[in-house]
């Protein structure tokens, strides 16, 4: 199965579906328009994520970062008057190190990726949407900011005026990600921010057509008016949809086939039908990985009807 993901809600079902399906039979195209420089290194924040979740690093309390990860560079960088722009941790950084030497060694993001991954042991295959640098912009009242800078900095208070990605319309599908698009029937897009998760790898050229040849299911990262976390809500209305999973699935509405929206929804399910896609419930509140598993079981019959 092919994943197209984020950095905590796909990831939070990738944790269900690596139980319920071999590893090696999941591909995963992540989101790399929130990566960002820090202290010379790059840090692929959605990537990582998927990295960590799959050789069972993961801090599962938060949904990013490595478990029991201490924070003593970024303190003592910060005592030196070098405030990061990032709070990395030390195991962590060690990942964003060796990303980068492979990076100015030569290796595509793509290559890179491969080898870490490799080095950690996983059998999922993991791919950068992209090997060209894409970044998501917000656009507020005092100027545009790079996503992290909205989010992390400015708590994401912010108003927002407009989302973009900066660099979207040179970037290039990477040969990796074709490939396994090309071998992939099914495609599974995970209750991740459609704007600035999702947005990315579906507004590379060339996407959306591929993907309407393809069996599509999303899963919505939003529950009634609210997304279950994160700035989704703010950053929907900013592109005038409405939020709630039928305007997650009027965003995906050029090739979704089945929208699957949680047992407590209140959506009117006819406005689906209006998008023309298939709408099924069921629990997508992952609070843990039994939920996850079920969610993923249920995907999987939806994908064999
Ligand atoms: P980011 O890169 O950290 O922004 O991560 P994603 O875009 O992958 O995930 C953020 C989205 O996940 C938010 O819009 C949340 O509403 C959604 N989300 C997080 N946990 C859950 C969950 O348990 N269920 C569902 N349905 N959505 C979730």
């Amino acid at each position: 199965m092919l994943v197209l993901s984020g950095g905590t809600g796909t990831p939070k079902l990738l944790n269900g579906l690596r139980k319920v399906m071999p590893e090696e039979d999941i591909t995963v195209i992540v989101n790399t328009a929130e990566d960002l420089w820090v202290s010379g290194n790059l840090v692929t924040p959605d990537i990582d994520t998927v990295l960590y979740l799959f050789s069972d690093r993961i801090d599962l309390d938060k949904w990013w970062g490595v478990s029991g990860d201490t924070f003593c560079t970024y303190e003592l960088m910060r005592s030196l008057g070098h405030r990061e722009r990032m709070m990395l941790g030390d195991l962590d950084r060690a990942t964003h190190i060796i990303r980068t030497e492979y990076l100015r060694n030569g290796y595509s993001l793509t290559d890179s990726i491969r080898s870490l991954s490799a080095s950690m042991g996983i059998k999922a295959k993991v791919l950068p949407m992209s090997d060209d640098q894409v970044a998501t912009m917000i656009v507020t009242p005092a100027g545009k900011m790079h996503f992290q800078d909205f989010w992390i900095a400015n708590h994401g208070k912010p108003e927002v005026l407009d989302v973009f990605q900066e660099g979207i319309e040179t970037a290039t599908i990477s040969p990796a990600v074709l490939e396994a698009l090309e071998a992939e029937e099914y495609i599974l897009i995970g209750p991740s921010n459609p704007i600035t998760s999702i947005g990315p790898i579906i507004g590379l050229p060339g996407m959306v057509d591929i993907l309407r040849t393809k069996k599509v299911i999303a899963v919505s990262p939003v529950i009634g008016n609210e997304p279950v976390s994160g700035p989704a809500g703010k950053l929907m209305r900013s592109k005038g949809l409405p939020v709630s999973s039928a305007g997650v699935a009027a965003y995906y509405k050029e090739f979704l086939d089945i929208m699957v929206i949680d047992n407590r929804d209140t959506a009117d399910e006819s406005m689906f039908e209006e998008i023309g896609c298939k709408v099924v419930r069921a629990d997508t509140l992952m609070k843990n990985r039994e939920i996850s598993m079920d969610l993923s079981r249920m995907v999987m019959e939806q994908f064999n009807a």
